[in-house]
């Protein structure tokens, strides 16, 4: 990691920090209106993005905030795990919650019953310990688990939807079924930075984004977990083509194997890809012209309709047996066709060659 990229980061946790805080005048009268037990004035001012719905109901300390929206309460205590339980299991609001450098070890966060897992979307995790905690089923959801320590956590089915997982530790975690959206907090900020052309910040994201997806995927990798593994490779590998200059060999090459075969993960494109040559040679040949048995056939304005077809369909037809280098002989190729027809007897070998080698790794796995 280079120096500049660590200071980018240490921004990136405080700009993150930043909205709880503006949100301090935006929460002030809203409370007034909230049927409440308690007071305004004694009520924590936690104000969740997503709406009133989720505002926490417990008593405030003199920040506004209570223990665990307050960010400046200290949560290094040896108590904090078992706090941190408690709260869960009273119904406490877990949106949103800041709870930085704290030792969780073993915490158990597994809400039993219906209606899913504790919900703490919004929640800070920055470099907590959650050495073997249990959080199944739980919902990590926009908020932040930056350098979390999760070695041997179960995490399984948990969501983490544009959730910060950057540095997190995934070393004998159990990642099954997780959820992580389409795209990563870096991702998206990285696009939207690339936008505004704003290219060392996107590339530094983007670089960020490559990293969470190697951890990932070195974390399915472990558990045998492979559909879930090729599919963050092929995430890696497209952040690190985002990091190449445009118009460069490397980056064209990059994306030429990701559009053929999805960088080696997905047969289906070859699939497709095959389609399209054997469709595109059809119309070339169409319109350069074939012969069978010494009579042209291609397109011809004399033709009509029908006629047309008729010839389109024997183009096609030699298109196939082109690309499958069969070669019956029936129909061959005259003038320009003849460099179509090379072109697409080359590429259709490799192309069948390339199908076996990703059907097979994907099959044996
Ligand atoms: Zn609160």
């Amino acid at each position: 990691m280079s120096n500049r990229s660590d200071s980018a980061r240490v921004e990136s946790t405080k700009s993150f920090s930043e909205p709880s805080l503006s949100m301090e005048n935006a929460d002030g009268h809203h409370h007034e209106s909230t049927p409440s037990q308690l007071s305004p004035s004694q009520a924590c001012q936690y104000c969740d993005p997503e709406g009133e719905q989720h505002s926490c109901h417990e008593s405030a300390g003199e920040s506004g905030y209570c223990f665990w929206h307050d960010e400046n309460a200290s949560k290094d205590g040896p108590d904090v795990k078992e706090k941190l339980e408690a709260f869960a299991k009273d119904g406490g609001q877990l949106r949103g919650i800041i709870v930085k450098r704290a030792d969780l070890r073993d915490v158990n966060l597994v809400k039993h019953g219906p209606g899913g897992g504790y919900d703490l979307s919004y929640a800070n995790f920055y470099r907590s310990n959650m050495t073997s905690a249990h959080l199944f089923n739980a919902k990590f959801d926009h908020g932040s688990l930056m350098k979390a320590d999760l070695h041997d956590a179960n995490v399984h089915c948990a969501s983490f939807i544009n959730c910060n997982l950057l540095g997190v530790k995934l070393t004998d975690t159990k990642i099954d079924n997780i959820k992580v959206g389409h795209t990563l907090q870096q991702e998206a900020e990285g696009k939207i930075a690339e936008r505004a052309k704003d290219m060392e910040k996107a590339l530094d994201l983007y670089e960020q984004s490559e990293e969470i997806y190697r951890d990932l995927r070195k974390a399915s990798e472990a558990h045998g977990i492979f559909t879930m593994a090729g599919y963050f490779l092929q995430k890696e590998l497209t952040m690190r083509r985002c990091q190449m200059p445009y118009f460069s060999t490397q980056r064209a090459m990059s994306k030429t194997v990701d559009l053929f075969c999805g960088y080696g993960e997905s047969p289906i494109r070859v699939i497709f890809f095959s389609l399209v040559l054997i469709l595109i040679s059809a119309i070339l040949y169409f319109v350069t012209g074939i012969q069978y048995a010494g009579d042209p056939v291609g397109y011809s304005s004399e033709l009509g309709m029908g006629g047309n077809a008729q010839a389109f369909a024997e183009c096609l037809y030699y298109s196939v047996v082109t690309f499958t280098t069969l070669g019956y002989g029936d129909y061959i190729p005259v003038g320009m066709s003849r460099l179509v027809a090379a072109t697409e007897a080359f590429t259709g070998s490799f192309t069948i060659a390339l199908f076996v080698v990703v059907f097979v790794k994907k099959m044996t796995r």
